[in-house]
Protein backbone atom coordinates (compact mmCIF):
# COMPACT_ATOMS: atom_id res chain seq x y z
CA UNK A 1 0.00 0.00 0.00
CA UNK A 2 1.25 3.33 -0.98
CA UNK A 3 1.78 5.54 1.88
CA UNK A 4 -0.78 8.88 1.00
CA UNK A 5 2.58 11.38 1.97
CA UNK A 6 4.05 9.88 -1.50
CA UNK A 7 2.40 11.66 -3.95
CA UNK A 8 2.57 15.16 -1.90
CA UNK A 9 6.55 14.80 -2.07
CA UNK A 10 5.74 13.72 -5.64
CA UNK A 11 4.11 17.46 -6.72
CA UNK A 12 6.78 19.38 -4.94
CA UNK A 13 9.45 17.73 -7.45
CA UNK A 14 9.86 20.14 -10.26
CA UNK A 15 10.70 18.47 -13.43
CA UNK A 16 12.81 20.74 -15.93
CA UNK A 17 13.20 19.45 -19.76
CA UNK A 18 17.01 19.13 -21.66
CA UNK A 19 18.65 20.72 -18.17
CA UNK A 20 21.51 20.83 -18.07
CA UNK A 21 21.49 19.56 -21.73
CA UNK A 22 19.18 18.57 -24.48
CA UNK A 23 17.43 15.24 -23.82
CA UNK A 24 17.90 15.10 -20.21
CA UNK A 25 14.85 15.58 -17.69
CA UNK A 26 16.00 17.25 -14.98
CA UNK A 27 14.25 16.67 -11.62
CA UNK A 28 14.54 19.37 -8.84
CA UNK A 29 14.32 18.80 -5.80
CA UNK A 30 14.98 22.50 -4.62
CA UNK A 31 11.77 22.97 -5.15
CA UNK A 32 10.94 19.57 -2.31
CA UNK A 33 12.89 21.94 0.03
CA UNK A 34 10.74 24.98 -0.13
CA UNK A 35 7.77 22.99 1.02
CA UNK A 36 8.58 22.05 4.85
CA UNK A 37 5.61 19.62 5.13
CA UNK A 38 6.44 17.78 1.68
CA UNK A 39 10.39 17.99 2.95
CA UNK A 40 9.49 16.66 6.46
CA UNK A 41 7.70 13.83 4.89
CA UNK A 42 10.27 12.53 2.78
CA UNK A 43 12.69 12.41 5.76
CA UNK A 44 10.12 10.87 8.28
CA UNK A 45 9.21 8.12 5.63
CA UNK A 46 12.93 7.48 5.55
CA UNK A 47 13.36 7.67 9.28
CA UNK A 48 10.52 5.13 10.01
CA UNK A 49 12.37 2.66 7.70
CA UNK A 50 15.62 3.15 9.10
CA UNK A 51 15.11 3.94 12.84
CA UNK A 52 15.11 -0.12 13.51
CA UNK A 53 17.77 -1.00 11.50
CA UNK A 54 21.01 -1.08 13.47
CA UNK A 55 22.28 1.65 10.92
CA UNK A 56 25.94 3.00 12.03
CA UNK A 57 26.79 5.04 9.67
CA UNK A 58 24.38 7.19 6.58
CA UNK A 59 26.26 8.42 3.57
CA UNK A 60 25.56 10.54 0.65
CA UNK A 61 27.71 12.24 -1.94
CA UNK A 62 27.75 15.43 -3.17
CA UNK A 63 24.52 16.91 -1.68
CA UNK A 64 24.35 16.09 2.05
CA UNK A 65 20.59 17.59 2.15
CA UNK A 66 18.61 14.12 2.89
CA UNK A 67 21.24 12.21 4.31
CA UNK A 68 22.15 14.36 7.34
CA UNK A 69 18.47 15.10 8.83
CA UNK A 70 18.47 10.94 8.33
CA UNK A 71 21.57 10.56 10.25
CA UNK A 72 20.41 12.57 13.28
CA UNK A 73 17.12 11.46 13.54
CA UNK A 74 17.77 7.66 13.55
CA UNK A 75 20.93 8.56 15.89
CA UNK A 76 23.92 7.09 13.36
CA UNK A 77 27.15 9.12 11.88
CA UNK A 78 27.28 11.56 8.99
CA UNK A 79 29.71 10.82 6.34
CA UNK A 80 30.19 12.76 3.27
CA UNK A 81 31.40 11.63 0.47
CA UNK A 82 33.23 14.52 -1.68
CA UNK A 83 34.53 16.11 -4.78
CA UNK A 84 38.31 16.03 -4.73
CA UNK A 85 39.93 18.60 -2.39
CA UNK A 86 38.07 18.66 -0.21
CA UNK A 87 38.60 16.09 2.48
CA UNK A 88 41.93 16.82 4.65
CA UNK A 89 42.39 13.42 6.36
CA UNK A 90 43.33 10.10 4.80
CA UNK A 91 41.28 9.31 1.89
CA UNK A 92 40.16 6.77 -0.88
CA UNK A 93 38.23 7.37 -4.23
CA UNK A 94 36.63 6.43 -6.63
CA UNK A 95 35.79 7.34 -10.78
CA UNK A 96 32.54 7.34 -11.75
CA UNK A 97 30.12 8.02 -14.28
CA UNK A 98 27.29 10.57 -14.31
CA UNK A 99 24.13 10.15 -16.60
CA UNK A 100 26.10 13.75 -17.86
CA UNK A 101 29.93 13.39 -17.56
CA UNK A 102 32.41 11.60 -15.07
CA UNK A 103 33.70 12.56 -11.46
CA UNK A 104 35.55 11.48 -8.45
CA UNK A 105 34.27 10.75 -4.58
CA UNK A 106 36.37 10.90 -2.42
CA UNK A 107 35.94 9.66 1.56
CA UNK A 108 38.31 9.39 5.09
CA UNK A 109 39.58 5.94 5.65
CA UNK A 110 39.26 6.58 9.10
CA UNK A 111 35.43 8.00 9.59
CA UNK A 112 34.25 4.10 8.62
CA UNK A 113 34.99 0.93 10.74
CA UNK A 114 34.45 -2.26 9.81
CA UNK A 115 31.52 -3.80 10.94
CA UNK A 116 29.72 -0.40 10.39
CA UNK A 117 26.25 -0.94 9.02
CA UNK A 118 25.65 1.97 6.29
CA UNK A 119 22.68 3.38 4.68
CA UNK A 120 23.72 5.04 1.23
CA UNK A 121 21.10 8.22 0.24
CA UNK A 122 20.86 10.19 -2.83
CA UNK A 123 18.20 12.23 -3.82
CA UNK A 124 18.38 10.53 -6.86
CA UNK A 125 19.46 7.34 -8.96
CA UNK A 126 20.12 7.60 -12.56
CA UNK A 127 22.42 5.67 -14.25
CA UNK A 128 23.21 4.09 -10.45
CA UNK A 129 27.25 5.46 -10.83
CA UNK A 130 26.95 7.24 -7.63
CA UNK A 131 25.65 4.60 -5.69
CA UNK A 132 27.67 2.29 -7.22
CA UNK A 133 30.31 4.27 -6.35
CA UNK A 134 29.12 5.08 -2.91
CA UNK A 135 28.87 1.45 -2.16
CA UNK A 136 32.71 0.62 -2.69
CA UNK A 137 33.80 3.43 -1.15
CA UNK A 138 32.19 1.59 2.26
CA UNK A 139 32.99 -1.63 1.27
CA UNK A 140 36.96 -1.08 1.13
CA UNK A 141 36.66 -0.29 4.67
CA UNK A 142 34.47 -3.01 5.78
CA UNK A 143 31.43 -1.74 6.62
CA UNK A 144 28.19 -3.51 5.36
CA UNK A 145 26.24 -1.57 3.10
CA UNK A 146 22.46 -2.53 4.51
CA UNK A 147 20.67 -0.81 1.68
CA UNK A 148 20.50 2.25 -0.83
CA UNK A 149 17.77 5.14 -0.29
CA UNK A 150 16.78 7.71 -2.92
CA UNK A 151 13.86 9.81 -2.89
CA UNK A 152 13.29 9.55 -6.95
CA UNK A 153 14.04 6.48 -9.65
CA UNK A 154 14.66 6.99 -13.54
CA UNK A 155 13.71 3.41 -14.25
CA UNK A 156 14.52 3.46 -17.67
CA UNK A 157 18.09 4.16 -16.74
CA UNK A 158 18.54 0.67 -15.25
CA UNK A 159 20.25 2.20 -12.65
CA UNK A 160 19.10 -0.55 -10.22
CA UNK A 161 21.12 -3.42 -11.96
CA UNK A 162 24.17 -1.68 -11.18
CA UNK A 163 23.85 -2.24 -7.62
CA UNK A 164 24.24 -6.19 -8.07
CA UNK A 165 20.80 -6.71 -6.12
CA UNK A 166 21.57 -4.78 -3.25
CA UNK A 167 18.50 -3.29 -1.90
CA UNK A 168 17.41 -0.05 -2.98
CA UNK A 169 14.34 2.17 -1.58
CA UNK A 170 13.01 4.49 -3.61
CA UNK A 171 9.52 7.08 -2.72
CA UNK A 172 9.14 8.16 -6.06
CA UNK A 173 9.38 6.74 -9.65
CA UNK A 174 9.86 9.15 -12.66
CA UNK A 175 8.63 7.34 -15.90
P1 LIG B 1 23.73 8.39 -11.41
O1 LIG B 1 25.11 8.30 -10.81
O2 LIG B 1 23.76 8.28 -12.90
O3 LIG B 1 22.76 7.44 -10.78
O4 LIG B 1 23.24 9.86 -11.16
C1 LIG B 1 22.78 10.26 -9.92
C2 LIG B 1 23.28 11.64 -9.55
O5 LIG B 1 23.27 12.56 -10.63
C3 LIG B 1 22.39 12.18 -8.47
O6 LIG B 1 23.20 12.64 -7.41
C4 LIG B 1 21.63 13.31 -9.12
O7 LIG B 1 21.73 14.46 -8.34
C5 LIG B 1 22.27 13.54 -10.47
N1 LIG B 1 21.33 13.37 -11.59
C6 LIG B 1 21.47 12.50 -12.62
N2 LIG B 1 20.45 12.57 -13.47
C7 LIG B 1 19.61 13.52 -12.98
C8 LIG B 1 18.34 14.05 -13.41
N3 LIG B 1 17.74 13.62 -14.52
N4 LIG B 1 17.77 14.98 -12.63
C9 LIG B 1 18.37 15.41 -11.51
N5 LIG B 1 19.55 14.96 -11.05
C10 LIG B 1 20.17 14.03 -11.77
Amino acid sequence: VKDPRIDGIKTKIRVVPDFPKKGIMFQDITTLLLDPKAFKDTIDLFVERYRHMNISVVAEARGFIFGVPIALAIGAKFVPLRKPKKLPGEIIFEEYELEYGSDRLEMHVEAVDSGDRALVVDDLIATGGTLCAAMNLLRRVGAEVVECACVIELPELNGRERLEGKALYVLVEYQ
